[in-house]
């Protein structure tokens, strides 16, 4: 498993580097998110050995079980939140994680300024869009994000971009342009956008992270 671990991320890193070059992009300018939820400890600390520092998770909770006893052996570890975030978590989730992609609504913006302020950490923030307007997904609509992003600009949170997670049974790429489209519109230079099925696609539309986490670590137990 260990091996099979090291010789995905060398392929998927391979596969990025193409997809970049083939947009005319730097292969600096995308990172792999590697989507560590439900894995078990064996293969994450194969994707550690294999030199994979920047990881993705879905639930608080899970995601300190997992990483704070890791934390101080990878000084250079980049956790990001990658899953719904609710009021009360956001304590916890602004001490463990460097990034949280998840923002989408005005009382998330009151709750992680008080926690940002009150513990002088700073993650970049990104802000999720339901590109799709589904009505069971989280994010902000399209028609909601201007107001979202001047709320959090104004309680002082680091909002470098935006994310989103397609529709299941659409073609990714209008949503990976829209969302493109939206962060020209507001000047901001971070989009996570593609997961194992489409990272490419979304490279070619600008993905500056990319979360992939079966390609990673073969499929996972149970739901998530
Ligand atoms: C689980 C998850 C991923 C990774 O999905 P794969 O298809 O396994 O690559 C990416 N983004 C989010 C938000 C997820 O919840």
């Amino acid at each position: 498993m260990a091996s099979d671990i090291a010789a995905n991320l060398h392929d998927i890193r391979l596969t990025i580097a193409a997809a970049a070059q083939d947009a005319g992009r730097k292969t600096d300018d995308v990172t792999l998110v590697a989507v560590s939820k439900v894995q078990p400890d064996d293969r994450i600390d194969a994707a550690l050995a294999a030199g994979q520092r920047v990881f993705g998770e879905n639930r608080v909770q899970e995601a300190q079980s997992r990483w704070e006893p890791r934390r101080p052996l990878y000084p250079d570890l980049r956790l990001h939140l990658i899953g719904p975030l609710q009021t009360n978590k956001a304590r916890a989730a602004v001490a463990l994680f460097d990034v949280i992609e998840t923002l989408d609504r005005p009382a998330l913006v009151a709750a992680l300024a008080a926690e940002t302020a009150r513990q002088n950490r700073h993650p970049d923030i990104l802000i999720q869009v339901n590109t799709g307007a589904e009505p069971q997904k989280s994010g902000v609509l399209p028609a909601e994000l201007p107001s979202l992003y001047a709320a959090a600009c104004s309680a002082k949170l680091r909002v470098v971009g935006l994310m989103c997670i397609p529709p299941a049974d659409e073609p990714p790429t209008l949503h990976f342009g829209l969302l493109k489209t939206l962060a020209d519109t507001l000047t901001l230079k971070t989009l996570s956008m593609g997961m194992s099925a489409d990272y490419e696609t979304a490279i070619r539309l600008g993905a500056t992270h990319v979360r992939v986490g079966s390609a990673v670590f073969g499929e996972r137990k149970a739901a998530a």
